[in-house]
């Protein structure tokens, strides 16, 4: 059992602080995603997790023992930083094992374990080849292996795809997953890329600021985001958002009005935020009426940015959809599908 247990844990530099009594508990086998902008403390959380940050306050538990004092070679963690180093003058197959040596492992176990990791990572054709001669995804792969045949029980990995090209990444991407799938580690994936958040995490772990925002499944934080933060930074292109009041029934704000049903009890006398992601706003018979600004056919779909109001909304069509800027539009939205959000808070409403 490796279950992580972050609690209340604070960690300020100087005077700022980066780790606001942040909780988190991550299952046995489970990958957990920080997902944020850059500055929110992500790799901070996950070097306190490692024992290479000094936590001010709160405690770290790994499968039940307290680690928060603990220096990282005693908590049975293999780790993947964003820089990874990989030893120029070691072969694939000594980079592999390099972990298991310092740990005076027996040579038959090495053998063994770097042989398994290497062909779980599709290296076994290179294993004598030096990384020199390797292509910079294969290098990554590398050190991903050497990470993996440590048999630790918690896997952490900082940015681990960031050096890698936009095709490397989409592979390497699932290659992880795939992996984590085979050999079910409890991993902590730090990363401020959306997409690899949502498609690699059993759960993502939203940040902003030092405090964790939302913990849930991507699909829940993409639905359901917690705050209008969240519903910005998941989702590309980012849910939109148009301000106004209700009454009778009746959205209105600047320049527009439209009916959308009963809204939430909580709503009354405030200030709204209509949150509305773009593949549910449908062109045809709709009644927000909407004038569009550009359409850009992006393959399988055309995204066209229209004005409702004076507001810019970014609506998902079909890729046959003709429109040119200047066309008026009529919009539906499905009650069921708007995320009602308070204006000066920017949260969710119950
Ligand atoms: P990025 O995606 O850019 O790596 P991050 O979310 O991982 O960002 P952290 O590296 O955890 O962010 O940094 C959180 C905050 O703590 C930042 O404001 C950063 O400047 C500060 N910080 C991090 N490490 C140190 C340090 N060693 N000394 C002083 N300040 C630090």
């Amino acid at each position: 059992m490796a279950a992580i247990s972050i609690e209340r844990v604070t960690k300020t530099f100087g005077r700022s602080p980066a780790l606001r009594d942040v909780s988190l508990e991550i299952a046995d086998g489970e990958f957990m995603v920080l997902l944020g902008p850059s500055g929110c403390g992500k790799t901070t959380l996950l070097r306190t997790v490692a024992g290479l940050e000094r936590v001010d306050g709160g405690r770290v538990r790994l499968g039940g023992r307290d680690v928060t004092h603990l220096a990282p070679r005693d908590r049975d963690i293999a780790m993947v930083f964003q820089s990874y180093a990989v030893f120029p003058h070691m072969t694939v197959e000594q980079n592999i094992g390099f972990g298991l040596r310092m740990k005076k492992r027996p040579k038959d176990e090495i053998r063994k374990r770097v042989g398994e990791g290497a062909e779980l990572l599709g290296l076994t054709p290179y294993l004598t080849r030096y990384p020199a001669q390797l292509s910079g995804g294969q290098r990554q792969r590398v050190a991903v292996a050497r990470a993996v045949v440590m048999d630790a029980p918690v896997l952490l990995m900082d940015e681990p795809l960031s050096n890698l090209d936009a095709l490397l990444r989409l592979q390497a991407r699932a290659d992880l997953k795939r992996l984590h799938g085979e050999v079910k580690r409890t991993t902590i994936y730090v990363t401020h890329d959306q997409v690899e958040a949502m498609s690699m995490g059993d759960r993502i772990a939203v940040m902003r600021d030092g405090v964790i925002v939302q913990v849930d499944a991507p699909m829940a934080i993409y639905d359901a985001p917690a705050t209008q933060f969240v519903g910005s930074f998941i989702g590309s292109p980012p849910m939109n958002f148009l301000e106004g009041t209700v009454s009778g029934g009746t959205f209105s704000g600047d320049g527009f009005s439209f009916p959308v049903g009963r809204a939430p009890a909580s709503a009354d006398g405030r200030t709204l935020l209509l949150g509305a992601r773009a593949e549910h706003l449908v062109i045809g018979e709709g009644d927000i009426r909407a004038r569009v600004l550009v359409s850009e056919p992006l393959g399988s779909h055309a995204l066209i940015t229209a004005l409702v109001g004076r507001t810019a909304v970014k609506v998902q069509a079909p890729i046959d959809t003709h429109v040119a800027p200047g066309d008026e539009l009529r919009l539906g939205l499905d009650p069921a599908h708007i995320r009602w959000m308070d204006q000066a808070t920017g949260e969710a409403l119950p």
